[in-house]
């Protein structure tokens, strides 16, 4: 097997990684490019796999943002963060939001005065503005800035993806992609339960360099690449410090998804990981700040920020 990236013989095995919550009965590996350092989920899971890993309460329920409920208010800082991050780079003002889950970025977005539209494959949205696939979009629809929030990690043909998606930007546009960093501080010591390594769900784990080489590929240009301090920084490096410790992502479920812990464990685990989370919580939470912030310093954050161009106008 060859790197979709570098195009290296050889990956190696780095990881051996339990499917989440179980959901599958059977391990996955992680191997590493030892070109460029991407990482590659291996097997990569089947079309059913994918649909049983998918299927369950991967995305957030479609509650709208402002809706009442400590949650909801925390998704709206989330929301408001993620607004105030792609705000400059929005160019003609029109938004393309790939992978949008529930669409709540573009109603947020629609919410603020930008002509907003998103792309899900994967869930069926109540939003008016949110399409199945790039054919769905009015045929001469094009934009200024499309994102890809972890996205572009879940793809396993990304070359092709980007280069459509990139067929739908205005002259001059950009893509914004968030996307986690296998070359990470957190991805280093968290090893299998790093919190944003989400394998078999994440097919491909990206490097600086190896996110270059996709885009690249692509026919895209990187504009810039940032290592930010911010919520996804301090969150995915508490996350990833309580996981090991305690229940693998019970926090993030619990907040993002309502995921409901006390159907799905028994009553003695339950107790035993909120009280496993009440004891850490108040130690881990300034040393994840402290962490995430020099790890954004050092350009070794769990997640970066791409801002990208086509390298040729058409
Ligand atoms: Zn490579």
């Amino acid at each position: 097997m060859n790197c979709p990236a570098c195009d290296s013989p050889g990956p190696v095995p780095v990881l051996t990684v339990s499917s989440p919550d179980g959901l599958l009965a059977k391990d996955f590996r992680v191997l590493k490019c030892p070109g460029c350092g991407l990482g590659l989920t291996d097997p990569p899971p089947t079309g059913s796999e994918l649909s049983v890993l998918y299927s369950t309460d991967y995305h957030a329920p479609e509650k709208g943002p402002g809706k009442g409920g400590w949650v909801a208010r925390l998704r709206l800082l989330f929301l408001a963060h993620r607004f105030r991050r792609i705000e400059r780079e929005l160019g003609s003002g029109t938004l393309l939001d790939y992978g949008c889950g529930n669409g709540e970025f573009v109603e947020y977005a629609r919410g603020r005065g930008v002509d907003a539209a998103g792309i899900e494959p994967n869930y069926a949205s109540s939003s008016a503005s949110v399409r199945r696939s790039l054919n769905e979009l009015p045929p001469g629809a094009r934009y200024g800035l499309a994102t890809l929030w972890h996205v572009l990690e879940h793809m396993d043909s990304p070359v092709k993806e980007l280069g459509a998606l990139s067929e739908r930007l205005d002259a001059g546009g950009r893509i914004f992609i968030s996307v986690p960093n296998f070359d990470s501080w957190e991805a280093g010591f968290g090893g299998a339960e790093w919190f944003h390594l989400d394998a078999p769900r994440h097919v491909l784990h990206y490097t600086p360099r190896s996110l270059e080489l996709v885009l690249g590929k692509s026919g895209l240009r990187l504009r810039s690449l940032s290592f930010s301090f911010g919520l996804y920084g301090v969150f995915g490096m508490f996350q990833t410090l309580l996981n090991l410790f305690c229940e693998r992502n019970f926090l993030y479920y619990s907040l993002k998804r309502g995921t409901d812990y006390r159907r799905k464990m028994t009553a003695g685990r339950y107790a035993l990981t909120i009280a496993c989370h009440a004891l850490l919580i108040p130690a881990l939470l300034p040393l994840s700040s402290a962490l995430a912030f020099a790890a954004a310093l050092a350009g070794r954050s769990g997640s970066m920020d791409a801002v990208c161009e086509r390298a040729h106008e058409v």
